[in-house]
């Protein structure tokens, strides 16, 4: 591999051939970027070798640690057998298997399981697919989606226009479809005296007048099951979910869970909509799914609406495909992890990492710069008071300093570590963090 002599040299070169994601590149004119020449755990290591305790999982896509031995063992074993063969015609173990065993997880409630690449074409899969299912049934007038204010659900067109947040969407809107935002169960909007299901049920009402006032006319509303991430981690009460699946079935509307960041153990359970005992009609996953190996999302629908597609008109088919839907690769990695999750008992094994971690957070809780302090499963935020407009910036960069990799959003610090971490990292992290915020604040 041709190498780079030293970190300087790398970051010249990289902002001069490489366009980085999310990033007015003019501030790396200030702000450097970070040189990463391996991983091992929760730890990257520069090529210097500081390193950074990954307490974001690299954009919440990292589950057990960087270059875990067991994925890559699958994944070298994989690139023995076969690297990749086109999924229309076509098929192979790994991508049997996984949706086998995705469709498991989901209790066999969602039977069939559409591969693509990312998580945004996850998004425009299960939009799409709900669209064409009504149409198959001789509905095509539903075509409204319903999306929560501050959504997030990926940045390609479709995607985009389920996706309520201003920083991504502005400069695109003439070019996204227009949908309808109903309002968010924020637990944080909880008026005096009111309680985190009160501000569910609020929500599912305004839900209510939406799917009311377009007459039949809404094929889905998408929403992310207990963490709304990238808005700044908005966390709901499972209310929310029943009250939405109740209305759905009742207004003849789709449920599209999108799991692609709070699948997959984040929030405490398997998938987080099984805090609510309920089942969308799709499930879009990625992030994850590969134990952050690999690019590789799937959307899981039910049988009911494959059927409606299952006929002798090509038309009444999903034409949607990805050059590389369903790579053997990324489907192995996704296999070693979901053996991870069964061998090491992950579930149980994270309420005991949360709560020790949570114990040394604890501080935090009582911090009078820190409000609407929030926890589920292995995702932790909270929201500064008084924050200055480039708090995240600084705050990533005193993290840095102190060997943390921590990215917040806006005002609100969050922590969402892989599954990793023990005792020692934890009281880093935690002491890392307060250590961090006495700097900025
Ligand atoms: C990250 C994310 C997406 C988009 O996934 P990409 O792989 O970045 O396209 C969609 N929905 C949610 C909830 C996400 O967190």
């Amino acid at each position: 591999m041709p190498r780079s002599f030293s970190s300087p040299d790398l970051l010249a070169r990289s902002l001069s051939a490489v366009w980085h994601p999310c990033t007015q590149m003019k501030h790396h004119e200030t702000l450097p970027l970070v040189p990463v020449a391996r991983g091992e755990g929760l730890w990257l290591y520069d090529p210097e070798g500081r390193r950074y305790l990954d307490a974001i999982s690299s954009w919440w896509v990292n589950l057990f640690g960087h270059c875990n031995p067991r994925i890559n063992a699958a994944l070298r074993d994989q690139l023995e057998t076969l690297e990749h063969v086109m999924l229309a015609g076509f098929t192979h173990e790994p991508a049997v298997q996984l949706a086998e065993r995705l469709s498991a997880l989901t209790g066999g409630a969602l039977g069939h399981c559409f591969f693509a690449s990312d998580g945004a074409s996850a998004t425009e899969i299960a939009l799409k697919m709900s669209h064409h299912a009504w149409r198959n049934l001789g509905q095509p007038d539903k075509t409204v989606f319903l999306c929560l204010e501050g959504s997030y659900h990926g940045e390609t067109l479709g995607a985009l226009s389920v996706t309520d947040v201003a920083i991504f969407r502005d400069a695109y809107a003439p070019l996204v479809r227009d949908v309808r935002t109903v309002p968010s169960p924020d637990s944080r909007r909880a008026g005096p005296g009111e309680s985190a299901v009160d501000v569910a049920r609020r929500a599912a009402a305004g839900l209510e007048s939406a799917l009311k006032a377009e007459g039949g006319r809404v094929a889905a509303l998408i929403v992310e099951p207990l963490v709304q991430c990238a808005t700044g981690f908005a966390m709901h009460d499972p209310e929310y979910l029943r009250l939405a699946r109740k209305l759905c079935d009742q207004y003849g509307a789709h449920l599209i869970c999108d799991e692609i960041a709070v699948g997959f153990g984040r929030t405490g359970t398997f998938f987080a909509h099984e805090q609510a005992a309920i089942r969308p009609d799709f499930l879009c996953l990625s992030k994850g799914i590969s134990g952050g190996y690999l690019p590789l999302s799937v959307v899981l629908s039910t049988d009911a609406i494959y059927q409606t597609f299952y006929d002798d008109a090509t038309s009444r088919a999903f034409l949607h495909s990805h050059s590389y839907t369903g790579n053997p690769l990324a489907c192995r990695a996704a296999l070693a992890t979901l053996d991870i999750f069964e061998t090491d008992d992950v579930l149980a094994a994270n309420r005991e990492r949360a709560a020790t971690l949570s114990c040394y957070l604890e501080p935090l809780r009582d911090d009078p710069r820190v409000r609407h302090f929030r926890q589920r499963g292995m995702i932790w935020a909270f929201d500064v008071v008084d924050a200055p407009s480039d708090f995240a910036r600084r705050f990533f960069t005193q993290g840095l300093a102190r060997e943390l990799l921590l990215r917040p959003i806006g005002n609100t610090v969050y922590l969402m570590p892989p599954y990793a971490l023990d005792d020692a990292s934890s009281r880093f992290l935690a002491e890392g963090v307060a250590d961090v915020l006495a700097v900025v604040i």
